[in-house]
C-alpha cells in the first residue's frame, strides 16, 4: 500500500519535529547522512578500499556518529546546546570521517579531499565566518598530519612530493571556499538586515496611510476601507444593523482664535481620547475631518446609539483639557441608521443631514436621520 500524504507527513514529523527551526537543522543532519552513506557504498562497491575490514569500522564509526548526532539535534533545546556548537562537532566529526577515508582509500584518496570542502560549507550556515576559518585551519592541520604520517611510514604508496603537491592544492581551495563562503554569509546578512528594514518601513507605511497623525484615531481613508469591507461582510452574511454618527465640535473655531492654534491641536487630541475611552468594543471612531469624528457602530439601532451619544457627550462635557481650564467642550451629532443594503454613503449622508440641523438647531445636541 502506497503512503498517503497525511501519513507522509506523520513520519515526517516524527522524525523532524515540528520546530522549524529543528526542521531545517534536521534536514541538513539528513543531507550529510545521505552524503556519508553514499560515500560508503562507493568504497564497498567499487574496491576502492584497501581493506574490506577497514571499511567496516569507518562505516561503523560514521553510522554511530550519525544516529548520535540525530539525538543530539533532536534534544538540543533539552541539553541547551546552540546551532554553533553542533555544527562545529558535526564539522569536526567529518573532518575525522575524511581522514580517516583518506587513509584506506588507496589510490583514490585525492577525491576524498573534496569531502572537506562540503564540511566548510555545511559549518557557514550556523558559524560566524571566524569560526569558519578556525574549522578550515582544523581540517587543514588534520589532513596535513594524515598525509605527513602516511609519507613518513609508507613513502613508496604515499610519495612525499605527491603528499606535498596535494596538501598545497587542498589548503589553496580549502582557504578559497572559506574566504568565498564568509562572503556569501556577510551577503546573506545584509540581505537579512535590509528584509527587516523594509518590514519596519512597510509597518511605518502602513500606520501613516491608517493612523491620523494629531489623534492618533483611524484616519478617513482607513474607515473609508473598514467600511466598504464591512459593506461587503454584511451583503455575504445578512445585513446586521449598523448606524453611523458624525460628530462636529462646536465653535471650534473660536477656540482656536482665542487660545491659539496648539491649544486647538489639545482640544482635539483630548475630545479623541475622550471618543476613544467611551466607545464599546467592535466600533470604530475615525478623524473625518478637521473637527468632525465618525464613529461606525456594528450591531446598534438608533435607541442605543443615542444612548451611546449621551453618554459620549457627558463625557465630553466633563473634559478637562491641560492648560484650558474652564473650557466647555461641546459637540453636535446626527446619527444615520443604515437600512437595507444601502451603500454606506447613503447612511453618511443622512447622518450629516441630521449634524446640519443639529447644527442650525442651537448645537450641542445629537440629532436622527
Ligand atoms: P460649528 O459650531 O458650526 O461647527 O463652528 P466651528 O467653529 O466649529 O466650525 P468651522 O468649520 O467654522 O471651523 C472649524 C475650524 O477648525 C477651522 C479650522 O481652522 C479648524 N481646524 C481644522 N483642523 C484643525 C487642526 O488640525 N488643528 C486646529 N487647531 N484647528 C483645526
Ligand atoms: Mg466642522
Ligand atoms: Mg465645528
Amino acid at each position: 500500500m502506497r503512503p498517503t500524504t497525511a501519513t507522509r507527513f506523520t513520519i515526517a514529523r516524527l522524525l523532524f519535529g515540528a520546530d522549524p527551526k529543528l526542521h531545517r537543522m534536521l534536514q541538513y543532519w539528513a543531507a550529510t547522512a545521505v552524503l556519508y552513506g553514499f560515500f560508503l557504498f562507493l568504497f564497498y562497491n567499487q574496491g576502492i578500499a584497501a581493506a574490506s575490514q577497514a571499511v567496516d569500522a569507518l562505516a561503523v564509526y560514521t553510522g554511530c556518529g550519525i544516529a548520535a548526532f540525530y539525538l543530539l539535534v533532536r534534544a538540543s533545546r533539552v541539553l541547551g546546546l546552540k546551532p554553533t556548537t553542533l555544527a562545529a562537532a558535526q564539522g569536526l566529526f567529518g573532518i575525522g570521517c575524511n581522514m580517516w577515508a583518506y587513509s584506506i582509500a588507496g589510490p583514490l584518496r585525492g577525491a576524498t579531499l573534496m569531502g572537506l570542502m562540503v564540511v566548510v560549507v555545511f559549518c557557514t550556515f550556523a558559524l560566524r565566518p571566524r569560526q569558519t576559518l578556525a574549522l578550515a585551519f582544523a581540517g587543514l592541520s588534520g589532513m596535513g598530519a594524515t598525509m605527513w604520517w602516511h609519507q613518513a611510514h609508507d613513502p613508496l604508496h604515499y610519495p612525499p612530493a605527491v603528499e606535498g603537491v596535494t596538501f598545497a592544492i587542498m589548503a589553496a581551495c580549502s582557504l578559497a571556499v572559506t574566504f568565498l563562503t564568509g562572503e556569501m554569509t556577510k551577503l546573506r546578512a545584509r540581505l537579512t538586515r535590509q528584509r527587516e528594514e523594509l518590514a519596519a518601513a512597510l509597518d511605518t507605511i502602513r500606520t501613516l496611510a491608517t493612523v491620523d497623525e494629531l489623534t492618533a484615531l483611524a484616519n478617513r481613508r482607513h474607515m473609508n476601507e473598514v467600511l466598504a469591507a464591512e459593506e461587503r461582510r454584511q451583503s455575504a452574511a445578512g445585513a446586521g444593523s449598523t448606524c453611523i454618527a458624525l460628530l462636529d465640535i462646536d465653535h471650534f473655531k473660536q477656540i482656536n482664535d482665542r487660545h491659539g492654534h496648539a491649544a486647538g491641536d489639545a482640544v482635539l487630541r483630548s475630545f479623541a481620547a475622550a471618543l476613544r475611552a467611551g466607545l464599546r468594543d467592535g466600533d470604530l471612531v475615525a478623524r473625518w475631518g478637521g473637527e468632525e469624528f465618525l464613529l461606525m457602530l456594528p450591531d446598534t439601532g438608533i435607541e442605543q446609539a443615542q444612548a451611546l451619544l449621551e453618554r459620549l457627550r457627558a463625557g465630553v462635557a466633563a473634559l478637562a483639557v491641560p492648560g484650558l481650564d474652564g473650557l466647555r467642550i461641546a459637540f453636535s451629532g446626527g446619527i444615520g441608521l443604515r437600512s437595507g443594503g444601502e451603500p454606506f454613503t447613503d447612511t453618511i449622508n443622512r447622518a450629516d443631514k441630521a449634524l446640519y440641523r443639529a447644527k442650525s438647531s442651537g448645537r450641542d445636541r445629537v440629532l436622527v436621520g
